[in-house]
């Protein structure tokens, strides 16, 4: 039974009810900006979100429709004296989850399920923390504030000013249909990196696996490696 099918058939059902009233919250968007094109900041607030406890790197997912339908992000922080998060989503993806990030408006109620565990900088120290990935890892690579990040964008001449004005270091290289641009990316990772580096990959699922072998052939031991696809080509939803 295809997706959309599943949400409708949850939707009427009483189970639908259930689910909701014992795994979300309800909040209210309270800001929206747009960042540049198809990067969105969006601030969610409510009585749900006071008294929770977040790690940096945790996910959130935000119900979309009736059904059970959601989509994840990962919130930059958590006040859990106010009862707000926000978090940075594209809309470079043709689902649902961008259709929602595109029309959130101020006042819109929303429910979401976390935070929960999903990336975090262990014992890390931020500093020595590199993040690469593409756009969907920019809210885990302020969240973490990380020492460093390498990603492959879509619009490098719109992400430059924003990861200045976001005090973030990143190397942004041009993505490009054939990925010639992934060994781009090697090469920014340079050979300078010190024993401490630790590497957090987040993002499209193929530059995720490609990285992976270029760090190992490097000799870059695993427990100094943490990975999550946080989408691939031609799956929705993946989480
Ligand atoms: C743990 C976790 C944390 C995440 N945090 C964030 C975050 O903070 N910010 C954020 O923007 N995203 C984040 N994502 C990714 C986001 O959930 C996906 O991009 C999601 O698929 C978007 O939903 P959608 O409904 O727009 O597209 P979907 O319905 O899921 O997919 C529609 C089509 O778009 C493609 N697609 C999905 N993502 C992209 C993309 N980035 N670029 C191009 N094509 C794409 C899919 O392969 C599919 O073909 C996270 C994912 C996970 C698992």
């Amino acid at each position: 039974m295809s997706e959309t099918i599943l949400n409708q058939a949850a939707s009427k059902g009483p189970l639908t009810r259930l689910v909701t009233q014992l795994f979300f919250r309800k909040a209210r968007v309270t800001d929206h900006v747009v960042l540049a094109p198809a990067l969105h900041h969006i601030t969610l607030e409510g009585e749900a979100l006071k008294g929770v406890s977040w790690t940096a790197g945790d996910k959130i997912q935000i119900r979309l429709g009736a059904g059970l339908q959601t989509r994840t992000y990962t919130p930059i922080a958590w006040d859990p004296v106010v009862g707000s998060t926000s978090f940075v989503a594209q809309t470079l993806s043709p689902g649902p989850g961008s259709e929602w990030v595109t029309h959130a408006k101020n006042g819109a109620e929303v429910e979401l399920m976390g935070p929960r565990s999903s990336l975090a900088l262990g014992t890390s120290a931020k500093q020595d923390v590199w993040v690469l990935g593409d756009e969907t890892a920019f809210g885990l690579t302020l969240a973490l504030g990380a020492g460093r990040a390498v990603l492959e964008v879509d619009s490098p001449e719109h992400w430059g000013p924003l990861c200045h004005a976001w005090g973030l270091p990143a190397t942004l290289v041009a993505k490009q249909p054939d990925d010639a641009h992934l060994a781009r990316m090697e090469e920014s990772i340079g050979m300078s990196i010190s024993p401490q580096t630790h590497f957090i990959l987040a993002g499209r699922a193929n530059t995720i696996q490609h990285l992976l072998k270029a760090l190992r052939a490097r000799g870059i031991r695993s427990d100094r490696i943490r990975s999550k696809a946080y989408w691939a080509p031609g799956k929705t939803g993946l989480d």
